[in-house]
């Protein structure tokens, strides 16, 4: 039964409202004829009556169809219509419209109904243009609020890395780094190779020349410095006139090139101080590399390449030394086939 009703409204649902309120004015127009019919029967067989009631059908249905016509067509379909199209332009985004509505009255129960609805739906799309204007101010706004914050974090996380004078990497990444390559380079047949640097007498040169040109020094050094690397080697600052580079997939013969081309470029690089009097410095080195055979830890490493670093400056400062893991720290020399055991 109830199955039985919802199809019954299923399909006076589907029948055009248009179609009901033609139907409707039809019925209506043939509604006192069929009365008038019904009320002179005895008369059917008086042929003038027949013709007259022939001609009142004909009349009224006539007149009904024509007053159904208007009224649909004239009142409703045009009305609807523009009701339709608005509501599509809402839908693809537009929200103007309604522009020709006739002056509105303070209440809106002296305009005829269609009209009233129009401007109600004026109203409201304007409320939505209004709101998405001020929705897409607030995404804009979002958005550049998110972009400032995406830099910022970026910014930190650059200074949380950084050295602040040499905008070299500071001693925490460093080491970071150093212990995650080592941990990846345990699972890889590869060596890696780590470089400690220290300029000699930098108290001297402090002492001599001032705090500033002293901070120029550290700051041009880091330039010569990284410009000896290639990418993938890792340069850092890790104490004030102390550095170290991280040569991954280095063994000896490589580290030693790297060492002695930097500590090259310091003894050759023309410092200058705030007088413009030239001066020049030199560094040690201690190198250690850590071959597949051996177990890469990275404090075993910066161990390694400090005692060969120390071993440098006892012996008189601006050399290079290896740490060998038979016969401990050993000096280094470049020669043109590669390099040579000093010691
Ligand atoms: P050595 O050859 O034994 O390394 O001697 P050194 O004088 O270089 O070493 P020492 O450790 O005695 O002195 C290091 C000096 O580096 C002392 C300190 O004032 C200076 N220094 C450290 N950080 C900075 C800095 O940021 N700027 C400047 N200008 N000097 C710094
Ligand atoms: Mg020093
Ligand atoms: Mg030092």
């Amino acid at each position: 039964m109830e199955e039985m009703a919802t199809k019954v409204m299923a399909k006076i649902n589907s029948i055009q409202i248009t179609t009901i309120l033609r139907s409707s004015l039809l019925l209506t127009g043939l509604a006192p004829l069929v009365v008038a019919v019904i009320a002179a029967a005895p008369l059917l067989d008086d042929d003038r009556f027949n013709l007259a009631m022939v001609l009142g059908v004909l009349v009224a249905l006539s007149i009904s169809w024509l007053l159904g016509s208007l009224v649909v067509n004239g009142l409703f379909m045009g009305a609807i219509k523009r009701l339709q199209d608005f509501c599509l332009q809402v839908k693809q985004g537009k929200y103007d419209g309604f522009d020709d509505l006739p002056g509105q009255g303070l209440i809106n129960s002296d305009e005829n109904e269609f009209i009233s609805l129009m401007r109600d739906m004026g109203w409201m799309a304007r409320l939505i243009k209004k709101r998405e204007q001020e929705l897409r101010a607030s995404i804009a706004m979002l958005k550049a609020a998110q972009d400032e914050l995406n830099q910022s974090n970026a910014c930190l996380a650059e200074m949380a890395m950084t050295d602040p004078l040499t905008r070299l990497y500071n001693r925490r990444y460093f080491f970071d780094h150093l212990e995650q390559e080592c941990a990846h380079m345990n699972r890889k047949p590869q060596s890696v190779s780590l470089i400690m640097l220290d300029i000699d007498h930098f108290k001297i040169i402090n002492d001599k020349y001032g705090h500033q040109t002293g901070d120029i020094v550290l700051t041009e050094l880091s330039r010569a410095i990284e410009k000896t690397v290639r990418s993938g080697e890792i340069v850092a600052r890790i104490g004030g006139e102390e550095f170290a580079v991280l040569v991954p997939d280095a063994d000896k013969d490589g580290a030693v090139h790297i060492a002695c081309r930097i500590c090259r470029e310091v003894r050759e690089h023309v410092f200058k101080d705030d007088e413009e009097q030239t001066f020049k410095i030199t560094c040690s080195a201690g190198i250690t590399v850590a071959s597949q055979a051996s177990v890469r830890s990275a404090d075993k490493l910066c161990k390694q390449a400090d005692i060969a670093l120390y071993a440098a400056k006892e012996a008189g400062r601006n050399r290079i030394y290896f740490y060998d893991h038979q016969y401990g720290p050993i000096e280094v020399t470049e020669n043109g086939n590669g390099y040579q055991n000093m010691s």
